[in-house]
């Protein structure tokens, strides 16, 4: 199975082979939601934590520290369909919204691994159980639905008078790939999604252009996930868009 994006934007967008079977089981169950709720479009950010709860059926609480141990954010009981999600998470959108979809998806993929699954603070960096790394690529794909995000991006650049011709800016590593990023799309597409800057960065990290080409190269990563304090020695301020893309000001 490969999910493409059919949106008539310039970008077509699709996952991995090795990640085929994570996306189709979130948008197996976000076909499920849109057909219980009867809407044909998504809302977005999705109302995730809504939804946990109706229509899916699972038992989910917003709890404090009298029920999980301190260090744990979010833990799942596959077996039971429970979902808890720590409340100090609430002051924190993204990291709110992606604890529920990682929980999530435990709930779905992993029945038969573990009667229960806990989570420190999500998205993880570095080497990560592959477990883990299933969940996170679930919530990853409920949360940013390839299905919408082409035309979001198409939309960003719209936005910017940018046109086709910087797909290879996209896929590239100077400094105008980082504006295009840093500056244009990812503060958008955070703000269209509810999500944090790095988790939108991992989800462009996995998805690949027609040809299997990257979008966003892995190197470009820390770039991306950098406080906005490390990037002051980039001439980002210096870059104009002049007939559709981006160039560096002299
Ligand atoms: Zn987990």
């Amino acid at each position: 199975m490969t999910a493409y994006d059919s949106t008539p934007f310039l970008l077509r967008l699709s996952v991995r082979a090795a990640d085929a079977r994570v996306e189709l089981a979130a948008s197996t169950l976000l076909d499920k939601i849109r057909h219980k709720l009867s809407i044909s479009d998504l809302p977005l950010p999705l109302p995730i934590d809504q939804w946990i709860e109706t229509p899916l059926g699972f038992d989910f609480a917003i709890v404090g520290d009298d029920q999980l141990d301190p260090e744990v954010l979010g833990l799942a009981r596959p077996t039971l369909n429970q979902i808890l999600i720590h409340e100090s998470l609430l002051e924190h959108e993204g990291r709110f919204r992606f604890t529920c979809a990682h929980e999530l998806g435990h709930c779905i993929l992993h029945k038969s691994v573990a009667e229960e699954l806990s989570d420190a603070e999500l998205p993880r960096s570095g080497k990560i159980s592959a477990i883990e790394h299933e969940a996170d690529r679930f919530a990853s794909s409920l949360l940013m639905p390839l299905s919408t995000l082409a035309q979001q991006l198409a939309k960003v650049m719209r936005d910017h008078q940018l046109n086709n011709s910087c797909v290879e800016l996209l896929r590239g590593d100077d400094v105008r790939t980082v504006w295009l990023w840093r500056r244009c799309i990812l503060p958008a597409l955070c703000d269209t999604y509810g999500v944090s800057r790095a988790a939108m960065a991992y989800r462009f990290r996995e998805l690949r252009l027609p040809g299997q080409r990257r979008i966003l190269k892995p190197s470009m990563i820390s770039l991306m996930v950098a406080p906005e304090k490390t990037l002051a020695d980039l001439p980002l301020d210096r870059i104009i868009v002049r007939d559709g893309i981006p160039v560096l000001e002299e």
